[in-house]
């Protein structure tokens, strides 16, 4: 009897359908608030540890765009799911020895954060006779602990400035993930701050570089994000209820 109480305690029911149309309606209004085309803003679905069948029911609510943070997990789910239309995103940190598993499976890889990295995905992409769309991660607060490149530092023009002579990748735009906080007021300023930075670099004209997408926003401050210019933004817990 004890048992069973506390299992009916823990036991939340989530309904993600219900819950992807609800943050497409903040989407739409976020959009509205600052005059934006709501057709401009991607809903991309993070299904990092939910199993296939929450994956299913998100996709059969229409999102298309999913993004996973480890290479090795979603590469034992998605032979359950490998028949739906889906665009996979890598949004999680790269290890070099799972690059190639991570250009065989993935359509993007969102964190993209070194110099070295983008050569190393450009070979293997080469090797696989792919392209595969990336987008560079910019450690927007410069904290010490976290992934993506300084926006000041030269690296990144290097990256850019490299892109050129990186065939198989093509640089689609720019991530961050600001210090986390849970006023989403307080990632206003370095949503902002990413998107002045894209401007700057896009009128710095690199060959080959396209700089339209923002990946940023998450549960907690998409909508602050899609006030600021984000085309891109990652809901988890949002759609699929909190990760156990
Ligand atoms: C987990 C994760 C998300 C989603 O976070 P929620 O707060 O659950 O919406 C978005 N982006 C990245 C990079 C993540 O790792």
């Amino acid at each position: 009897m004890k048992r069973l109480s506390s299992a009916v305690v823990t036991i939340a029911f989530v309904d993600i359908r219900d819950n992807v149309v609800a943050v497409r309606e903040r989407i739409v209004a976020a959009c509205k608030r600052a005059e934006r085309s709501s057709g401009d803003v991607q809903l991309m679905a993070v299904s990092k540890t939910q199993p296939t069948s929450a994956i299913r029911e998100a996709y059969e609510a229409g999102v298309t765009v999913f993004g996973e943070n480890r290479v090795q997990e979603f590469a034992g789910k998605l032979g359950e799911i490998a028949e739906l239309r889906i665009e996979w995103h890598l949004i999680g940190p790269l290890q070099s020895n799972k690059a190639a598993k991570a250009v065989e499976l993935f359509e993007w890889v969102d964190t993209v954060d070194s110099l070295k990295l983008a050569e190393r995905l450009n070979r293997l992409a080469g090797e696989q006779g792919k392209t595969l769309d990336v987008l560079v991660e910019i450690n927007v607060g410069a904290e010490e602990q976290k992934a993506g490149l300084h926006p000041q530092s030269q690296e990144l023009r290097d990256l850019l400035a490299g892109a050129e002579r990186l065939e198989a990748l093509q640089i689609r735009g720019l991530m961050c993930i600001p210090p986390m906080t849970d006023n989403p007021e307080e990632s206003r300023p370095y949503f902002r701050k990413l998107r002045a930075l894209r401007d700057d670099l896009a009128a710095a004209k690199f060959p080959r570089v396209e700089l339209d997408e923002l990946s940023m926003g998450m549960t907690h401050d998409f909508e602050v994000a899609v006030e600021e210019g984000s085309t891109c933004v990652r809901v988890g817990t949002g759609i699929f209820g909190a990760r156990t």
